[in-house]
């Protein structure tokens, strides 16, 4: 079955969610990378959705979307911005794909009469496609995150399919790291090892030892406290790793190599590298403990209770912050509350505003009023998917004068759409795909803000979304001088927007939060936050 031999790091998690399982695991992956190995990345989510698309962003966090337009859990973003990785759709396994499949595969009679069960069908589908990274990305080493928290009825099978794979592949192939919680009590003045002595029983029970343990904890762990821990969990002292909290999520992977992870993880794998080079996290960390003036940015949209709902965003926002030189403050504004209150009053104090992307109608008209305070007083505006679209709408309203101009997903109301679905959309609907997914290329017009920040006219970036600016009006926008400064080779879609007379005043259709990294950010994002921290 396998071609390749790919090692395997099984990233589990005990005690208690958010830990931070997804960075922990992509910060292996940066260790691994820094020393010249070729890795890959796969999360495994326990939930029955086929995929997090479906999901509120409330309850899950942003849907992380790939090249190959697959709609994925935010962690994959954490891999795309820490490692070289280009994720795609097998980088992401859910229950819900997996028992759609085998279901679908005893439907057709695949399984001859036999009683499909969990053990061996479903943990076979989970194991073949763990396996099927090795074709898909040749790695030298693949780092799995099985997510929820060891104990959850819902990771059983995933725990069993990875503990088969350890007896197939042995140690020196397949490896355990175990992220658990050393909490310490104010009252007893002391860090307490019990939970992650109780979770590392938790994992024996289902025939898993880990080989590394990861103690997320507020303080470094003193030798005593591991050997103490060590000793409760049949480890050597060098296998118990403080993963100590840190400001900026991009000391993690520093942190972990001081503490000796990675020659610990290299050692069990017996493998063999060069030195390490972290010099570029070292610079990105260094940078952002000295950073000074500040810039308020503004984001208007509907999840601002929940962060995670705009993750890539507020990475996107921090590199760029980090490339200008500049300290980032970001203000959640919801954009209802813009329909009560005046945008002065809400958004005086910010040097830039953006507009999210999101879907549904809440917070419509409070959205179109950020934008017409940002454009009319040009303050620097960034406008991302739903955000073109809000800026295209009041824009058509308030300066090409079609007063009643909407969107068909926000005004019903309204015969001029000027956001719509694109007809051959229209006929897809009626079989609910019509989202436009994935990469598209992009043709940008010189002497435009996009093609100064991009320095070249062909891109290409993600979309989640399904509405277009509408053909019917992309003549009287330009008659109106609205630029439309980047559109797809054919022309007939808008991709980005711009307004020539002001600061810095750009909307575009694709979401680049999602390209952006701590190292180089994203163009968009970079001539953003650039134009916003300028006095003037
Ligand atoms: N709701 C809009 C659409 O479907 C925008 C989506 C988004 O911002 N991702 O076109």
């Amino acid at each position: 079955m396998r071609k390749r031999l790919t090692k395997y790091i099984f990233v589990t998690g005990g005690v208690m969610s958010s830990l931070g399982k997804g960075l922990a695991s992509a910060a292996i992956g940066a260790l691994l990378e820094a020393r010249g190995i070729k890795i890959s990345l796969q999360k495994l989510d326990p939930y029955i959705n086929v995929d997090p698309g479906t999901m509120n962003p409330y309850q899950h966090g942003e849907v992380y979307v790939t090249d190959d337009g697959a709609e994925t859990d935010l962690d994959l973003g954490h891999y795309e911005r820490f490692t070289n990785i280009i994720a795609s759709k097998h980088n992401n396994v859910t229950t819900g794909k997996v028992y759609n499949e085998v279901i679908s595969r005893e439907r057709k009679g695949d399984y001859l009469g036999e009683t499909v069960q969990v053990i061996p069908h479903i943990t076979d589908e989970i194991i073949k496609r763990i396996y099927a990274i090795e074709q898909e990305d040749s790695p030298d080493v693949c780092i799995v995150e099985v997510g929820g928290t060891v104990g959850d009825i819902e990771s059983l099978p995933f725990l069993e399919s990875i503990r088969q794979i350890r007896t197939q592949l042995g140690r020196e192939n397949a490896i355990f790291v175990h992220l658990t919680y050393v909490p310490f009590l104010s009252a007893a003045g002391e860090l307490k090892t019990k939970p992650t002595q109780h979770s590392v029983k938790d994992m024996l029970q289902i025939g898993i030892q880990p080989d590394i343990l990861l103690c997320r904890t507020d303080r470094f762990l003193s030798n005593d406290i591991k050997k103490k821990i060590a000793l409760f969990c049949n480890l050597n002292v060098e296998s118990v790793i403080t993963a100590k909290d840190v400001d900026i999520i991009y000391e993690v992977p520093i942190i972990f190599h001081k503490e000796g992870l990675d020659d610990i993880i290299l050692e069990t794998l017996k493998m063999w590298t060069k030195e390490p080079d972290f010099s570029k996290w070292e610079r990105v960390v260094a940078k952002t403990k000295r950073l000074k003036n500040e810039v308020s940015i503004g984001v208007v949209g509907k999840y601002v209770e929940h962060k995670d709902a705009y993750k890539s965003l507020h990475e996107a926002l921090c590199h760029a912050s980090i490339e200008n030189n500049v300290k980032l403050n970001i203000k959640y504004i919801d954009s209802e509350d813009l329909e009560k209150e005046s945008p002065k009053k809400l958004l005086a104090s910010c040097d830039g505003i953006l507009v999210p992307g999101g879907f549904g109608d809440r917070g419509f008209e409070g959205k179109i009023s950020a934008i017409n305070y940002a454009r009319e007083n040009n303050i620097p505006f960034f406008g991302i998917c739903l955000g073109l679209q809000m800026a295209v709408v009041e824009y058509a309203r308030n300066v090409c004068d079609i007063k009643d101009a909407g969107t068909i997903e926000s005004n019903k109301k309204s015969k001029n759409y000027v956001i719509d679905l694109m007809p051959d959309q229209k006929k897809l609907q009626t079989k609910g795909a019509t989202m436009r997914l994935g990469q598209y290329p992009c043709e940008i017009k010189k002497a435009s803000k996009v093609f100064q920040a991009y320095k070249k006219n062909k891109i290409s970036e993600r979309h989640r979304h399904r509405y277009e600016v509408n053909p019917e009006y992309h003549s009287t926008l330009i008659n109106n001088n609205l630029i439309l400064s980047g559109l797809s080779p054919d022309g007939t879609l808008v991709e980005t927007i711009e307004i020539k007379k002001h600061k810095w005043f750009v909307a575009c259709q694709f979401h680049p939060e999602f390209k952006s990294k701590p190292f180089r950010s994203h163009p968009l994002f970079r001539d953003f936050i650039k134009a916003s921290s300028k006095k003037s």
